[in-house]
């Protein structure tokens, strides 16, 4: 846990109040579809809103972009909806700056991954917790800890389990009806909007679920092995039939060793993985030269917690991460995923 705080660094500024006016000012354009689902094309309401306290609406703040865009198809315009870990960061690290403070304190919900993921940011929200605000923590709702997974970057031995559990599509489904349960008993006015919302999100993740297992079928049963940078798909893999047999993130975010790395080269060989893969957010050359070395092909461009896109394009969601995951991850190990790809990425929530 030492080692963990010691090593936690903020690797991009965080969003402050006054860049979030500018943002809402000069990007956001205000989208209030009338369809039930916006057309790919429709830009999304993101999770950027200035926070308020005279709309009525319930100001939420999240950390993570999915739980960000999880929120927003369950609260979708009815909702102000905040996310403090911006695009692009390291969220393992993210410490909240000053600002986000008082960004926290404006809160009447705070939905957190838990599982230590967002430790900072929860400490943060409990001590400037207004009257009668509520922290929420997602993956302890979730799984038990007799589900945790510990394994390459976060070993047993320093208490945090993994905890990335939104990679496995139906424990995203289980955010989603944590925070519909949420946001209906706070705002029983909107109870049945939030509802039609989660049937409506519920309905995409099952789909994204089915896509998912019927790709991987098309991948060869010995290439289902995935060695990654970062350690984010602990979950994933149980769900679809995959291996994790390795990540080369260090448990404390530095880079592994040399020993480390010519196990690695040895595993990858021996094991004939087509693929491994490194991540947009963590910019590997070690996973580069582990690659060239091994002979595998290398693909930098899986995501945990960053959405392609640029904020408040339509692909820019949960949805739209986990499918280009899918195109990447399941056409480099030799599959099709084409079920995949097929699916809308857009948000799901009715727009007023
Ligand atoms: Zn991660």
């Amino acid at each position: 846990m030492v080692d963990r705080v010691l090593h936690r660094r903020r690797f991009a500024g965080a969003i402050t109040l006054a860049s979030v006016g500018f943002m809402l000012a000069s990007q956001v354009a205000p989208v209030f579809a009338r369809q039930a689902t916006p057309a790919i094309g429709v830009a999304t309401l993101g999770w950027t809103d200035e926070l308020s306290d005279d709309n009525g609406k319930l100001n939420v703040v999240t950390t993570v972009a999915p739980i960000s865009s999880i929120a927003r198809n369950i609260g979708g315009a009815r909702i102000d909806l905040y996310g403090v870990v911006p695009d692009g960061t390291n969220s393992h690290t993210f410490e909240p700056a000053p600002s986000d403070a008082r960004v926290l304190a404006q809160a009447d919900i705070i939905f957190v991954n838990g599982l230590d993921l967002d430790l900072p940011t929860m400490e943060l929200a409990e001590a400037n917790l207004r009257d009668g605000a509520e922290i929420v923590s997602l993956g302890e709702q979730t799984v038990s800890e007799a589900e945790w997974v510990f394994d390459f970057s976060f070993p047993e031995e320093d208490g945090s389990p993994n905890p990335h559990l939104w990679t496995n599509p139906p424990y995203a489904k289980r955010y989603a009806e944590i925070i519909a349960a949420t946001l209906s008993a706070r705002d029983p006015d909107n109870a049945a909007y939030y509802a039609e919302n989660l049937t409506r999100y519920s309905d995409a993740l099952d789909a994204l679920d089915v896509a998912i297992a019927s790709s991987v079928t098309t991948v060869p049963a010995e290439n289902r092995k995935l060695l990654t940078y970062h350690d984010s798909w602990a979950y994933f893999a149980p769900r679809y039939g995959f291996v994790v047999i390795g990540a080369v993130q260090p448990s404390d975010f530095s880079e592994p060793s040399p020993q480390e790395v010519a196990g690695l080269i040895d595993q990858i060989e021996a094991e004939r993985v087509p693929a491994v893969f490194g991540s947009e957010v963590f910019a590997s050359d070690v996973l580069e030269q582990i690659a060239a070395e091994a002979g595998a092909d290398y693909i930098d461009q899986l995501r945990d917690d960053a959405p392609p896109g640029e904020p408040n394009a339509p692909e820019h969601t949960y949805l739209g991460m986990m499918i280009r995951n899918m195109d990447l991850m399941l056409s480099a190990l030799g599959g099709n995923a084409d079920a995949v790809t097929a699916l809308s990425p857009a948000d799901t929530y009715e727009g007023s």
